[in-house]
């Protein structure tokens, strides 16, 4: 009983004898307590080697901190001098369009565009934090704002007509990285690709309507919207049948390649239909080997397409039917 009394005080002096920072006579009774007890002596070296660990652990800390330092210090140089040199044929440009015109108006092309080689090779030098972000806003940024300059200069009316399917490329390409960066909460959160889906969509009709403000296309708007949408079933049923059913992969698998299938066989006949033309709509929907033209071409493709993906789809559907119905039973 006095055995565990004296442990259980010299234990909790432990901590404060390693540090160093007990009493003179506490140290001398856990010293002497310590050469009699081999439970203490272990709790002992146990503090001892996490005491080390926590020191290795800190030099180590404190070496990597050291060497990201002088990595940082060492991009921003580089950085800054790309963007010394960067300025040196701004500030010619200047004086050039300052002496030969009558005032500044290609030099602003010339900035623009110099932006835009700034924004790919400084930026990402320089910017601590969030790289990726800052790269592609300016990047971004200073597209639109060459493009606009040249639209000025040349006096056009093209800048939305150029900048709407720009944006919509940039965004197919750049949206699913960048929602991922985005810090969302609750439903939207949720639904990321969801997000990037429609985002996509708006940008497309947005080029559509920036085409149509720049064509006098008889009946262009619902010739247009009606392509376009039937165009993106496509893509929308491969998104919701893999995102938001809850089938076996391989049927899922399955079912797109019969939709895609599908999709190739209809497309010609549909878009005809859209048209309202009636020739090109007999033309692709039957079969004259005597007029041996792009339209049999056409005709033979979707149907090899549909041999192809029909049996294709069935058996990804079958075999995933079959490794589910195993795995239940296995289960
Ligand atoms: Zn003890």
């Amino acid at each position: 009983m006095e055995q565990n009394f004296n442990c259980e005080l010299v234990q909790d002096l432990l901590p404060l004898y390693q540090d160093q920072i007990c009493s003179t006579f506490s140290r001398t009774v856990v010293e002497e307590h310590l050469r009699e007890c081999p439970d203490c002596q272990r709790i002992m070296q146990k503090l001892q080697d996490n005491r080390y660990d926590r020191q290795l652990l800190q030099e180590k800390n404190n070496i990597l901190e050291a060497h990201a330092r002088k990595e940082r210090k060492k991009t921003f140089l580089i950085g800054s001098s790309i963007a010394g040199i960067l300025t040196i044929p701004v500030i010619v440009c200047l004086i050039c369009n300052l002496a030969i015109g009558h005032g500044l108006d290609w030099f602003f092309i010339v900035l623009a565009a110099l932006l835009l080689t700034a924004s790919v090779s400084v930026v990402p030098l320089m910017v601590p934090e969030h790289t990726v972000l800052w790269t592609l806003g300016c990047f971004t940024g200073s597209l639109l704002l060459l493009l606009f300059t040249i639209c000025l200069y040349t006096g056009g009316n093209w800048f939305f007509l150029a900048s709407v399917p720009v944006l919509f490329g940039l965004s197919v390409l750049f949206m699913p990285y960048l929602i991922r960066k985005i810090p969302l909460s609750g439903f939207l959160a949720r639904h990321k690709a969801l997000l990037v889906m429609a985002w996509d969509t708006l940008w497309l009709y947005g080029v559509i309507l920036v085409c149509g403000f720049h064509t006098a296309a008889a009946d262009y708007w619902r010739i247009a919207l009606q392509i376009t949408t039937f165009c993106l079933l496509l893509p929308w049923g491969f998104f919701l049948i893999i995102r938001y059913t809850k089938l076996q992969t391989q049927i899922k698998a399955g079912v797109c390649t019969i939709l895609g299938g599908l999709f190739g066989v209809v497309v010609n006949p549909v878009i005809a239909l859209i048209l309202q033309d009636r020739e090109r709509f007999l033309a692709c929907t039957s079969l004259e080997f005597a007029l041996w033209n792009e339209n049999t071409v056409n005709v033979i493709t979707a149907l090899t397409i549909a041999a192809i993906t029909l049996p294709a789809g069935i058996a990804l559907i079958v075999h995933g039917f079959l490794k589910q119905r195993r795995h239940h039973h296995t289960s």
